[in-house]
């Protein structure tokens, strides 16, 4: 039997107000909370992003705090999240809101949709939420529960079936808006999981669903192979005096942008030509030895990389050398190095 999209709303509000779960951001409605938390949880797992957000707001409790901080604190903060500069936009968005909107987060969603880092979905679930708009906030979850209750077959990571799903769920959104919002993502993250394994006896929605209906809930949301991603080798160095270790920054742009990481080239090189390269840094060997590999996966390309533990007479003045406590405590060293922070062999990861 055919219904209408618009049978779903109060179920769907309804099982939310009995079944959300208690989530740090969600105590209050306060905009930086929810804000932070949004862009935390993009490309990140709810239970990874908490401590970050709980330590996030410790140290910077106020837009004004973000505003200032220095970006080496800013990044430490972040360090281990991935997507810098979701970072570096929060503190641009915040600055925005110092000088134009009196430290605070501005209210109207055209406004919000303008600072730096937030885009359509971002501004939709903090106006929604904390500012009562009634506008849409559709994240990947929510795609994926509407193309089942439609048994849409189209390509959700196509913009043009986002932006169909998009005109369908405005035209149904209830004053609720922000709990409508949230009741969506939250059936997606929590029963109508992805690859193929919704938990449908627990949904709400399962009247209303097409793809269970049709017994196509395995095939449904379609998602178009990604490109594969690009293949890098890299060598890694771990230069190491006495009890200390050198570091760099990355250049100001491209992947990591200004993060701080361990010597390294492209490719994986015979230890004679990693002699040569040492003799370029002005190095001179005392033991070399080879610690282990590792893969690190970005979203466009995978480093393949092979690290090497190296000791040398006399640092010198090309890179940083710290002690592994500065290291811990003051620089921000992205995942794809910290894998290697204490010299040990990995095995393959
Ligand atoms: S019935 Fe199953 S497939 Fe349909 S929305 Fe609910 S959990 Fe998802």
């Amino acid at each position: 039997m055919q219904s209408h999209l618009a049978d779903i709303v109060q179920p769907l509000l309804t099982w939310y107000q009995a079944n959300k779960r208690m989530l740090p951001w969600r105590e209050n409605k306060n905009p930086y909370s929810v804000w932070l938390s949004e862009i935390m949880l993009q490309q990140t797992r709810i239970e990874a992003v908490k401590q970050y957000y709980k330590n996030f707001l410790r140290q910077l409790p106020t837009i004004e705090d973000l505003a200032q901080v220095e970006e080496e604190k800013l990044l430490k903060l972040w360090e281990g999240l991935g997507y810098y500069n979701r970072a570096r936009n929060l503190k641009k968005a915040a600055q925005i809101m110092v000088e134009k909107y009196h430290g605070k987060m501005p209210t109207k969603y055209e406004e919000i949709v303008k600072l730096p880092g937030i885009g359509e979905y971002t501004a939709g679930a903090i106006s929604s939420i904390c500012f009562q708009e009634k506008v849409l906030a559709l994240d990947a979850n929510g795609l994926r529960v509407i193309s089942r209750i439609l048994a849409s077959k189209k390509d959700i990571l196509l913009p043009t079936t986002k932006k169909e799903i998009t005109k369908k769920l405005q035209n149904i959104l209830p004053p609720e808006a922000g709990d409508f919002n949230e009741a969506l993502m939250e059936l997606g993250e929590t029963v109508c999981l992805p690859n193929g394994t919704p938990l449908c006896e627990k949904c709400p929605l399962i009247p209303y669903c097409q793809a269970k209906q049709q017994n196509v809930t395995r095939e449904i949301p379609v998602r178009e192979k990604k490109k594969k991603r690009k293949q890098e080798e890299r060598t890694i160095f771990l230069l190491q005096k006495e009890d200390k270790i050198a570091i760099c920054k990355r250049k100001k742009t491209g992947l990591l942008a200004g993060m701080y990481e361990f010597p390294n080239v492209e490719g994986r090189l015979p230890k004679k030509q990693i002699k040569e390269i040492l003799k370029g840094w002005n190095l001179e060997v005392v033991t070399i030895q080879k610690i282990g590999q590792a893969v690190h996966i970005f979203s466009h390309i995978e480093w393949n990389m092979v690290a090497y533990q190296i000791q040398v007479r006399k640092s010198n003045t090309i890179f940083q050398w710290v002690t592994k406590e500065q290291l811990e405590k003051e620089y921000a060293l992205p995942s794809a190095f910290a894998k290697w922070k204490d010299g040990k062999t990995k095995k393959k990861e």
